[in-house]
């Protein structure tokens, strides 16, 4: 019962091709070479990897819904509507009392959705690995 409940969105991975099924009735099958939890960044980027050179199976559970066709978390800048208030698509932490901000609670944004913060992020910053922030430098 709680494995239904986590697998709202499951993600197949077999030699890149990628396949969201939304009830775990519609999975070709319960057996996989390896079962990720959670499809945010870290998750997707692994199940990635393992299926670029060999023909593993690979199931990703996510237990957000699809980030297919949400709007505020394609655009640039529209994501300020997924971070305002609460709503599907986030975990809606709250923060304990804070003392060091005269016990006030602050909202924590966690992402609750395929893409996990990476579709909520803006992608304000981006961070590069030092082989290639070095490699951009010398080319200038
Ligand atoms: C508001 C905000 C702004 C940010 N801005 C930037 C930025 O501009 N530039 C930048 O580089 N980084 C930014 N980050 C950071 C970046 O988004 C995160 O570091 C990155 O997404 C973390 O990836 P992750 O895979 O570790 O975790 P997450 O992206 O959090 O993914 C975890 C996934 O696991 C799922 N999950 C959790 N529990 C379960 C469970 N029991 N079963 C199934 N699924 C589960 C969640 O729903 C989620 O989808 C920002 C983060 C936030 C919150």
């Amino acid at each position: 019962m709680q494995l239904a409940w986590t697998l709202l969105l499951a993600w197949v991975v077999r030699r890149s091709s990628p396949k969201i099924y939304e009830d775990v009735s519609d999975l070709p099958g319960l057996g996989y070479d390896f079962v990720i939890v959670g499809g945010g960044a870290a998750g997707n980027v692994v199940a990635n990897r393992l299926t670029e050179t060999q023909n593993f199976s690979v199931l990703v559970l996510e237990a957000g819904v699809s980030n297919k066709g949400v709007i505020d978390s394609v655009v640039s800048f529209f994501v300020e509507d997924l971070l305002s208030g609460p709503n599907i698509y986030d975990w809606n932490y709250t923060s304990t009392p804070q003392i060091g901000l005269n016990n006030r609670t602050m909202p924590y944004p966690r992402a609750r959705i395929l893409g996990g913060c990476t579709a909520h992020d803006g992608m304000v910053y981006m961070l590069l690995a030092v082989r290639r922030t070095t490699s951009i430098i010398m080319r200038l």
